[in-house]
Parts: structure tokens; sequence; C-alpha cells
């Protein structure tokens, strides 16, 4: 069951009632890679005495950090720190003292995704920063009560489904033009980039018409007409640095890239920018103050050398587009 609308104020109060008269244990999460305030120290200072554990995990309730891989800058996931508290009265009075709706329980000022638990079930679970919560519940008692809270906004799955918003109304993207059924764009032309008046898509009915767009150019192209075989990179780009390859994770997706380009020439010409992109993305990452989990782009931030053979790369790159 989906709670719809932030609980605030006496419905938060309400919703805490319960909760405490249910579960066992409530969590809160600090993020390693968003601060945190001298108040959301505080809070979790005047929760101690009814700590019962504290773990770094990945996962909690209703989030997953990263997949455990690095990504393809070779940055790994910090872990979180979860703290784990009795339901206690005295520590449900600071959870009322410090906020008033369940939301707002993200940091910086307060510590994240206040959650209840219990029998070492999640039970409600709440992911402030996208302002999703929902109880795990098939107890009929309990559904009937979180029922009966006053002005609590609850859905079912199902009452979600048949309450869908419309997102593509006519008024209120009254630019939205198909490049087919109302632009009337052929194959050969080239689709102009969008600008305030108009905003160029294909609408549903036109996406099966074996015409596509290509990505590098916006040429319309019928995609039967493309030999799949002659779309091959030009020249391999490599950019060695210590026993890596900066470039390999791109120059891997290019090679298995058979799509959304009408010609090997616009093929090559998306590889060379997607190339500078990423060598773009690592200077900026080594130019963060924060120390990165990626042993790569620090050895980056701290060797000027290094630096400029991304930057002389990129320059080179730049020569293939003209
Ligand atoms: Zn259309
Ligand atoms: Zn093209």
């Amino acid at each position: 069951m989906f709670i719809t609308d932030d609980p605030k104020d006496k419905v938060y109060k309400d919703l805490l009632d319960f909760a405490f008269s249910v579960c066992d244990q409530f969590i809160v999460v600090i993020r390693k890679d968003i601060n945190i305030t001298k108040d959301a120290s505080a809070v979790l200072e005047s929760l101690a005495p009814f700590l019962i554990a504290k773990r770094e995990q990945f996962e909690w309730p209703g989030t997953k950090l990263g997949t455990g891989r690095p990504d393809c800058f070779g940055q790994k996931a910090e872990p979180a720190t979860v703290y784990y508290f009795k339901t206690d009265n005295e520590a449900k009075k600071i959870l009322l003292e410090v906020s008033n709706s369940l939301h707002s329980w993200m940091q910086p000022n307060l510590p994240e995704d206040l959650s209840f638990i219990k029998n070492q079930n999640p039970w409600l679970i709440n992911t402030s920063h996208e302002s999703i919560s929902y109880f795990e519940t098939e107890d009929k008692d309990e559904i009937k009560k979180i029922m009966n809270i006053e002005d609590l906004q609850v859905r079912t799955p199902d009452s979600l489904k048949n309450n869908v918003p419309k997102v593509y109304t006519d008024d209120k993207y009254p630019n939205m033009k198909c490049i087919f059924c109302e632009k009337r764009f052929k194959e050969g032309d080239t689709v102009p980039e969008s600008n305030a008046s108009e905003i160029y898509f294909v609408c549903l009915k036109c996406m099966n018409n074996d015409l596509k767009v290509c990505n590098a150019d916006g040429k319309i192209f019928n995609k039967q007409s493309v030999n799949r075989g002659d779309l091959i990179i030009d020249e391999i780009q490599t950019l060695k640095i210590e026993d890596s390859d900066l470039l390999e994770f791109i120059t891997d997706i290019f090679k298995n890239k058979k799509g959304g380009v009408c010609s090997k020439k616009c093929l090559n010409s998306l590889y060379i920018n997607e190339c500078i992109m990423h060598l773009q993305t690592y200077l900026a990452l080594a130019s963060m103050e924060k120390e990165s989990t990626s042993d790569l782009v620090n050895m980056i931030k701290g060797n000027e050398d290094i630096k400029n053979k991304l930057m002389h790369k990129i320059d080179e790159l730049k020569t293939f587009l003209w």
C-alpha cells in the first residue's frame, strides 16, 4: 500500500503512533555522498540511548546503491551507515520534535529515510528523496487501522493503476510535433533541432514505419537501407594511462553498435564525440575536491602530465570531426 501524499503534522504524528505500536525497530540512514549539518548529527546523538546496531550497507529497504561493481570511470559506490533503533516512546518524542513530516527525513538537515521494521521485516518503507513511501503488510487488522488514520492518503497498487495521470495531453505540450504525421518529413530530410515553438518527436503511431532519425546528423533514413556490416570503426582510439585504456569502454560499445546511425561516417563521428565526452568526464571528476573512489581518477587528479595527455588526446580527437 502506497502513501501518496507526504504525511505532515497530525497525520505524521498519528502514523508514528501506529508504527511505534506495531514495529519493534526503526532505521535512519546516513549516506556518505551527501553532507550532513550539525542538526542531523544532533538528532543521531539524541537517539543514541535507543541504538541497537549501526551497519555499513549498500542496500536498505527502498534503496540500493550502485550495482556493487565499479562504473565505467572505475568509481565504486560507498556504503551508507544504517542506524537501527528501538521503538521506544522516548525515541518517538524525538522523531516528533525534530521533524513534522515523513518525507523531510533527508540529508543534509536530517538523517535519511526514516523507516520501520517489524520482526526483522520492513514494514513502512520510506525513500524521502523520491517521495515514495509504502507499507509491506498483509495483516487485515493492520491494513484497516492504516486506512483509518485520518487524512493519510493511501492507495493500493490496483487503485494506483486505475488512476494513472495523463502525461501527454494536448494542452500540456501544444508544441510537440510528430516529424512524420505532422511535419511530413521524408527519407533523406534532416530533422532540425527542436526550438521554443516546436519540439520534434515521433508519435507512437509512426514509431514502426521503418524510418529512423540518425543520432549523429539528424538525417531520416530507412533502416532496411543500411548495411549493418558496413558500420565499423575506421580507426580505433586508445589512450593508455599505466595499464588502462581510458577509451576501451567507449570502443567496446561502438564495436557492437549497429543501429541508430545512417552511415559509417555517422557512426565514426558519433564514436569520436563519445570519446571526447568520456575524457572530458574524467577531467571533470579529477577536478573535484573530494577524493574519488576510482584509483584512476585519483591518479589523474594528482598528475599534471596525465592531465595534459588527456587534453592533448581531446584536441587530437577534435581534428577528426572536421
Ligand atoms: Zn506521427
Ligand atoms: Zn547520419
